[in-house]
């Protein structure tokens, strides 16, 4: 190891988080670092001691200041990053030889060891983020890699998450291989799916709902299913699928509710897409008196700091209520929660508290997470996001 490496010594008392997995170092977690760190650079972290924790890369600028890749002593060489993107996309085989599935997240950050690196597969294009400055100078290792590994038609780095500003990085998108067609077309369990890689949500759709997407499929035969905060239609197409008498999807925004009616014509299913504010939406269902089989909830993270985690269960809360009063006894309920701040438990009462208020009996079937290409890194808590709590209504 170079003699001018920095070394970043950590307080007493928080090596053990990362001895036991978690990878960040905040600020306030250091007690003094020596030696020429550079922003975006390796350093070597120490606990109080001296005792090495691991190899990272440092970042001034970021409230995450060190972002570990080892927990050795040792440089961090391009052949190790590329083992680790290649590590990552053999995982994935797993989801990617699904039938009929060519979408999925190839790496996720943290939990393949490659912090602030997230890649998604949408059939033949393959969409690169990188979120961290220390794992910039890797982004054409990583992109090769992918390259190699994937075979893409098209290779996006879609480095325009506002985030990289917060790490002293510049926002743009480009293609790095490839073209990139006007409307790409996914496949997952079956069901196609238009997406807009370059200009849509996240890098472009939700991999993460995929296994939920297919769960769904057994609760809706014959059955009224509404699928609210729809997005591209996911739940609302698996359960048209499935033999559902009747679906309808809403959504906000009216590009969601265009791909909704896109993906219904591409698989040929009826699914009634309807653009709304679910929360008015659901209200004035229930005020029709209106009843529904199955119910997925769906909505974006409503807190992503754990200060508005009270008006967040309200909104959890009221969303549950009006589902509930539109359920009858045998009815299901699936409710989602993808803000990583809202613990799981938590949820979980307070969805159960809906059906409290309203003296309705209901009981769990299942609590599920994200699809597993979205593993969670044991010791890093922060890379389990989602929730998915699968209630029945009772008499
Ligand atoms: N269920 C989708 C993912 C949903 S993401 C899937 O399985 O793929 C959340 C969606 O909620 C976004 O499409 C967003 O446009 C929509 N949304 C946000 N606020 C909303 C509101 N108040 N009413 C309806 N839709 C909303």
């Amino acid at each position: 190891m170079a003699e001018a490496m920095p070394k970043v010594w950590v307080t007493n008392g928080r090596q053990k988080k990362l001895i036991l997995g978690h990878p960040w170092v905040y600020g306030n977690e250091i007690d003094r670092v020596e030696g020429e760190a550079a922003d975006g650079g390796l350093a070597e972290v120490v606990d109080f001691r001296g005792r090495t924790v691991g190899m990272g890369v440092y970042n001034s600028r970021s409230l995450l200041r060190v972002r570990l890749l080892t927990d050795r002593s040792e440089t961090v060489t391009d052949e190790l990053i590329a083992e680790r993107v290649r590590a990552a996309c053999r995982y994935r085989e797993i989801v990617l030889s699904r039938p009929g599935t060519d979408c999925c997240r190839l790496i996720y950050g943290e939990a393949d060891r490659l912090p602030g690196v997230i890649c998604d597969r949408y059939g033949g294009v393959v969409v690169l983020q990188i979120l961290s400055l220390g794992m910039e100078r890797f982004t054409q290792v990583i992109a090769d890699t992918l390259t190699e590994c994937e075979k893409p038609s098209c290779l996006l780095l879609k480095n325009d998450d506002p985030i990289r500003e917060k790490e002293g990085m510049a926002c743009f998108s480009r293609v790095l291989s490839g073209t990139m067609p006007d409307e790409v077309i996914v496949h997952e369990n079956g069901i196609a799916l238009a997406m807009d890689p370059a200009g849509g949500q996240k890098t472009g759709g939700f991999l993460d709902q995929k296994d939920n997407h297919l769960f769904v499929r057994q609760f809706c035969r014959g059955g009224r299913v509404l699928d609210c905060f729809s997005y591209a239609g996911g739940f609302a197409l698996n359960a048209a699928a499935a033999g559902a008498a009747e679906v309808t999807a809403v959504d906000i925004s009216e590009a969601a509710v265009a791909l909704i009616r896109r993906n219904a014509q591409l698989n040929g299913l009826a699914v009634g897409a309807v653009c709304a504010n679910c929360f008015d939406y659901l209200r004035e269902q229930v005020r029709l008196k209106e009843r529904y089989d199955v119910i997925v909830l769906d909505p974006p993270a409503f807190t992503k700091a754990k200060a508005n985690m009270a008006s967040a269960c309200r909104g959890y809360k009221e969303i549950a209520l009006s589902a509930m009063r539109l359920l009858p006894a045998g009815g299901v309920l699936a409710t989602h929660s993808c803000s990583y701040h809202m613990p799981e438990e938590t949820f979980v009462n307070t969805v159960i508290s809906a059906a409290q208020d309203l003296h309705r009996h209901v009981r769990i079937i299942t609590l599920r997470r994200q699809d597993i290409d979205h593993p969670v890194l044991a010791g890093y808590p922060e890379s389990h996001y989602l929730k998915s709590l699968w209630l029945q209504m009772m008499e």
